[in-house]
């Protein structure tokens, strides 16, 4: 069953971190040293996404892998249904399986590069409901199975003034309802800049049933052109004082990363004052604003950070 503990059910604060696969071999030797820098945090467990339309397929299983097993920290591994007929979700999951990896992350994916619309493909799903109902009859309880929730509702329901109707938000949440009945342990949520948004969207889903544990994804700015596109891809509000402590110092990379640092802790602050134990930290590959703001949390030490690298068996140990 679900080995990630997303619900802490003690007073403890745990927190998690996402990462995606670099585009070269380089940069996989320095996301590997820099998982080793992390994890001396004890993050509760990391994730690796999944390239969009599969295109990372290979290399995710193998990061999957050197996370569970060098790196040793329990892992996430993303998959989602975008080009995968059933044959190859079940190779990616058999292989995970075989490697001691007892979580996913299930989801649809967007649609294929080039197309706006998803579209089930030939002995493929149609959505991530398909997907946990699928690893659940097939697999049984062996996965713990996360899947995506949107505090604002899907991208696909907003509409072009920012918000999703009434109508559509409620849909949305009686979709993401059925996943978590299908055999969804954890939710982990899009990111979000306004904080009480998501504070209402956890009530909701309580509201309708929903009771598995809520892990806000926080993505802490680290550069402005970046935090656009961003926001402008899943359609995020940006609360107007965030726009504002940022355009007069959108050039100044430095204390864009600094503020970044600044409203990622009161952002969490204000969400563990309302009793929520559980935070995703969307790192992007990167370590500094991540590891800031859960030391001004006082979730991690001080002198723990950026210490030396531990030493670790050679990378040929590990099976694929
Ligand atoms: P679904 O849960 O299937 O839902 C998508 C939308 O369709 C929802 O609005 C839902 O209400 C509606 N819908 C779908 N099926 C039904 C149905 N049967 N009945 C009613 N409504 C339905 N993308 C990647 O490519 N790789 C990643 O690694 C990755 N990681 C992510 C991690 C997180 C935490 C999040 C929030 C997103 C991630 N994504 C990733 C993006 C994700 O793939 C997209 O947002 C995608 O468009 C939707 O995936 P989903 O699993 O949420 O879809």
């Amino acid at each position: 069953g679900a080995t990630v503990n997303g619900g802490s059910t003690s007073d403890k604060v745990v927190f998690s971190f996402e990462f995606f696969p670099p585009k070269t071999q380089d940069g996989v030797e320095n996301l590997f040293e820099r998982m080793d820098r992390m994890v001396v945090h004890n993050p509760s467990f990391c994730d690796i996404t999944w390239g969009a339309g599969g295109s990372t397929a290979d290399l995710t299983l193998e990061i999957a892998n050197r996370m569970q097993n060098v790196v040793c920290v329990e892992t996430m591994m993303h998959l989602t249904c975008t080009n995968m007929p059933v044959e190859k979700i079940d190779h990616a999951l058999d292989t995970i399986r075989a490697n001691g990896i007892q979580n996913v992350l299930a989801l649809r994916g967007d649609p294929p590069h080039g197309q706006d619309k998803f579209v089930q493909i030939q002995g493929g799903f149609a959505c991530a409901l398909d997907l946990v109902k699928h690893i659940r009859s097939k697999y049984g309880d062996y996965f713990g199975i996360t899947v995506a929730g949107y505090p604002e509702a899907h991208p696909d329901v907003i509409g072009s003034d920012g918000v999703a109707t009434p109508e559509n938000y409620q849909k949305d949440l009686a979709y993401l309802k059925q996943k978590v009945e299908a055999g969804a342990d954890l939710i982990i949520t899009q990111l979000f800049y306004d904080t009480d948004l998501f504070l209402k969207f956890v009530n909701d889903c309580r509201e309708i049933g929903i009771k598995c544990p809520i892990v806000p994804g926080i993505m802490p700015i680290n550069n402005y052109k970046g935090f656009l596109r961003m926001t402008g891809f899943c359609k995020t509000k940006i609360p107007a004082e965030i726009t504002a402590a940022l355009e007069p110092i959108k050039d100044n990379e430095e204390a864009v990363r600094a503020y970044g640092v600044h409203l990622g802790t009161e952002m969490c602050k204000k969400i563990m004052a309302h009793g929520i134990k559980t935070l995703h930290l969307y790192t992007l590959n990167m370590e500094k604003s991540a590891l800031a703001i859960l030391m001004n949390l006082g979730l991690i030490e001080e002198s723990k950070i950026a210490r030396p690298l531990p030493w670790r068996p050679p990378t040929n140990v590990f099976r694929v």
